[in-house]
């Protein structure tokens, strides 16, 4: 059984410098103190829309412009919102630590708008969009967003284009959950930072990387039902949490 819960507080935090491998396993909660909405607690979006109606194929397919209108939304809501000094926190390790890996389920693009390096965005992002015929378009401008539809198909038979997210009954990004499977093997120090540990197959990367020996920390100010799988709990915002583990400081 794990110890109980340390007080809020880093009892045998490991020098982090020293470290060669880390993964920072980030979530909903890694957000939440920019003002964005998680989907679980206090304040969850799914609270006021149901997904069914918004956030699955099939709700796409029954009413394209109700789901494009839900996403463009969040996309304001998002854009409304500025990275905070927990993500600030993750670029400025990641420039005194090369071996510092992130894999996230946020879709909101906020590490990458602090300039951190993402090694995997396992649910996509609501800032690229997907055409049925030509894929990912990674470069879709603000035009597209506006227009809904593929540039590169004929301008009469266009497709709508769906955000390149993973919603709800989707099929997960089978290689980009390998490569992530790749980085969680090889750590020495799996950190899982504001996520409920809730959502399939995503979660079972916290028990990967237990199962592999890796050292597990998590931060949040709440417990879950993945709590148990790590050895230390911080029960700290994310903003507070990675300063008081990985302070910038040492020399
Ligand atoms: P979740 O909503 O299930 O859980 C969020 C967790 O964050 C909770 O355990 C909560 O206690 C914790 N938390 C709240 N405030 C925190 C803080 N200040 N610091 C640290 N932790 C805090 O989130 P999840 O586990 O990421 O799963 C939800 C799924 O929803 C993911 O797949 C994700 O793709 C998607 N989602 C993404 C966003 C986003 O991109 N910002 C927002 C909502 C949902």
């Amino acid at each position: 059984m794990p110890p109980p819960n340390p007080p809020a507080a880093v009892t045998s935090a490991p020098d982090w410098l020293q470290l060669q491998r880390i993964v920072l396993f980030t979530g909903a909660g890694l957000s939440a103190e920019s003002g964005v909405p998680t989907y679980r607690g206090a304040g969850g979006i799914w609270r006021d829309y149901r997904y069914q109606d918004y956030a699955c194929q099939r709700a796409f397919e029954h009413d394209p412009v109700k789901v494009l209108d839900f996403h463009a939304l969040r996309r304001a809501s998002v854009q409304a919102c500025a990275p905070h000094a927990g993500h600030a926190h993750i670029r400025q390790m990641q420039a005194r630590h090369p071996g510092i890996r992130v894999i996230t389920q946020n879709i909101d693009g906020l590490l990458q708008r602090a300039g951190v390096a993402v090694d995997a965005e396992l649910h996509g992002s609501l800032w690229r969009l997907r055409c049925p015929v030509h894929g990912v378009q990674a470069d879709a401008a603000a035009a597209e967003f506006a227009s809904r539809r593929c540039r590169h198909c004929p301008p009469a038979t266009a497709p709508w284009l769906r955000p390149d997210i993973t919603w709800f009954e989707d099929a997960v990004d089978a290689d980009l959950f390998e490569h992530a499977a790749m980085l969680v093997d090889d750590a020495e120090l799996f950190v899982g930072i504001g996520t409920s540990g809730a959502v399939w197959p995503a979660a079972g990367f916290a028990e990967r990387a237990r199962r592999r020996g890796a050292r597990m920390i998590e931060i949040n100010p709440e417990d879950n039902e993945a709590s148990a799988l790590y050895d230390e709990r911080l029960r700290l915002p994310a903003s507070q949490g990675l300063p008081a583990l990985f302070p910038l400081d040492r020399p």
